[in-house]
């Protein structure tokens, strides 16, 4: 089987054993939980359109010639970096949330560059052993979690001078078949709903760190791996009782948890860097440089459903021929398309690696991702501008709905709200309702994490772009630029 659809994916996830604890208790059901189903709809939406639009979603395994979902493909061109973008971009357009898949996508396409430098110089055999991990995330359409980031402790300290060394993932003991890992990943993404982990070393390090240099990759449900699910703003709200409205995007959503590592035996065959910290700095780098690349794509496309949402807001507000409305659409527009350039140039710019597949054009995917931790802050302003106030302050979907009388002539709560809400009077307040509780999900609700803290901290927080711009930017290069037309002779 190389391509599951998104209802055969959660039937996969049933069969997991894995053990997610939410609000201090151990979730059994955890696939119909209200709280996580939507997050894995989001996954699952990332199945189907590999069948909706096998142009984008699918492509040829250079490892087995056989179709495979994008989202497990070592990319072959910078054609397929670009087409990666778009598909993100149209993910994010359909689900208006993060969908997950690409940390495995971008943890795949990092490591098995990585580990075939590692080879050629260490004479290690870690590549094959990815490769061979990777035909079977291929053949069984498998979603991956990428994981990169350590709790880290404290900030000042590398991680063998920690006072707590399992605050970065470490290799506790070694035996003749593989290594026990101790430790914890956080804030990860789609980790519950992932079939198996794939493990990174969070920072570059040096001799002294070299037993937290490991990459290797396990089940989710292995023996010794725990997840501890992070909550979202507005997140009982998808507990009460038939609610609906009040949820704004009731289907999908983001997930992240704190995945534990409490001494898990790897293989060696899942083994993909066990000490050779020198490579600890280009794996971290490939992996957030393709991710920067990704955001691009996907807050693009949730950058579309705002844009959207907030030129509705208007109409039922019966305001969408102001100019000074037009005006904000206008600049919404030009900031989500600037960072969509941002994502298609760092791909166009893309080079093959060593081991043969693409890589972006790092400083091109730093810039985007700067421009991301800025850029949705904006548009979300102007949506909330556009929205006006009854976004935060309006009653709950109950009280529209209420038939209790309390007015002097028996009017209902219900008909209170529904009186007092109406603008445009074509449009039903409930649609009114309904675009403003989507704004305030994607604003300040749930899907706040996805759209605005996850650009600002995910793939790395800005000033790690920052280093990176400033190592790329070539400013020496520059120099002499302006030197030579400027008549400057001085070396
Ligand atoms: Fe994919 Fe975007 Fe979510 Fe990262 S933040 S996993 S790129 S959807
Ligand atoms: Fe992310």
């Amino acid at each position: 089987m190389s391509l599951m659809n998104g209802e055969q994916y959660i039937e996969s996830l049933r069969k997991l054993k894995t053990k997610v604890y939410l609000f201090g208790e151990r979730i059994d059901d955890w696939v119909d939980h209200p709280i996580i189903r939507p997050s894995i709809n989001c996954v699952a939406a990332t199945y189907d359109v590999a069948f909706s639009d096998p142009e984008l979603g699918s492509a040829i395994s250079n490892l087995t010639g056989e179709k495979i979902n994008r989202f497990t493909h070592l990319h072959q061109s910078s054609e397929d970096l670009v087409k990666k973008v778009k598909l993100q971009r149209l993910l994010g357009q359909k689900t208006a949330s993060c969908f997950q898949r690409c940390v495995g996508l971008d943890a795949i396409n990092a490591v098995f560059s990585t580990t075939y430098e590692i080879d050629e110089k260490h004479n290690t055999e870690y590549h094959k052993n990815f490769v061979d991990f990777l035909k079977m995330v291929q053949q069984e359409d498998l979603t991956i979690d990428g994981a990169m980031t350590d709790p880290k402790g404290d900030r000042s300290k590398a991680p063998h001078q920690q006072k707590d060394q399992d605050v970065f993932v470490r290799i506790k003991e070694k035996r003749p078949d593989g290594i026990v890992v101790r430790g914890a990943k956080c804030h990860q993404t789609g980790s519950l709903n992932s079939h198996w982990h794939l493990v990174m070393p969070t920072i570059a390090m040096g001799e002294k760190d070299k037993e937290f240099a490991v990459s290797f990759a396990c089940p989710s449900d292995v023996d010794g791996l725990y997840m501890i699910y992070g909550r979202q703003s507005c997140d009982t709200r998808k507990m009460e009782k038939d609610s609906d409205i009040d949820l704004g995007n009731k289907k999908y959503g983001g997930q992240e948890t704190l995945v534990i590592f409490d001494d898990v035996f790897i293989p060696d065959q899942y083994v993909f860097m066990a000490g050779e910290y020198d490579f600890t700095g280009m794996m971290v780098e490939r992996f957030a440089g393709y991710h920067r690349q990704s955001y691009g794509g996907c807050k693009v496309g949730v950058g579309d459903v705002v844009i959207g949402a907030a030129a509705l807001a208007a109409e039922f507000n019966g305001i969408e021929k102001a100019s000074a409305i037009k005006d904000k659409l206008i600049e919404m527009t030009h900031l989500n398309e600037t960072m969509y350039s941002c994502g298609i140039a760092c791909s166009c710019e893309g080079c093959q690696t060593k081991a043969g597949n693409y890589q972006i054009d790092l400083l091109l995917a730093n810039i985007c991702k700067q421009n991301v931790t800025r850029f949705p802050y904006e548009i979300v302003r102007l949506a909330e501008d556009i929205a006006g106030g009854l976004m935060v302050t309006m009653p709950s979907e109950k009280d529209f709905k209420s038939d209790m009388s309390i007015g002097k002539n028996g009017e209902t709560i219900g008909e209170y709200c529904n009186k007092f809400f109406v603008a445009n009077e074509n449009v039903d307040t409930e649609d009114r309702m309904r675009i403003l509780r989507f704004l305030e999900n994607i604003c300040l609700g749930s899907a706040a994490v996805g759209y605005r803290t996850e650009s600002l901290h995910g793939a790395g927080s800005p000033q790690a772009q920052r280093i990176m711009i400033s190592r790329q930017g070539n400013i020496e290069g520059k120099k002499c630029l302006a030197k030579k037309i400027a008549g400057i002779s001085q070396k």
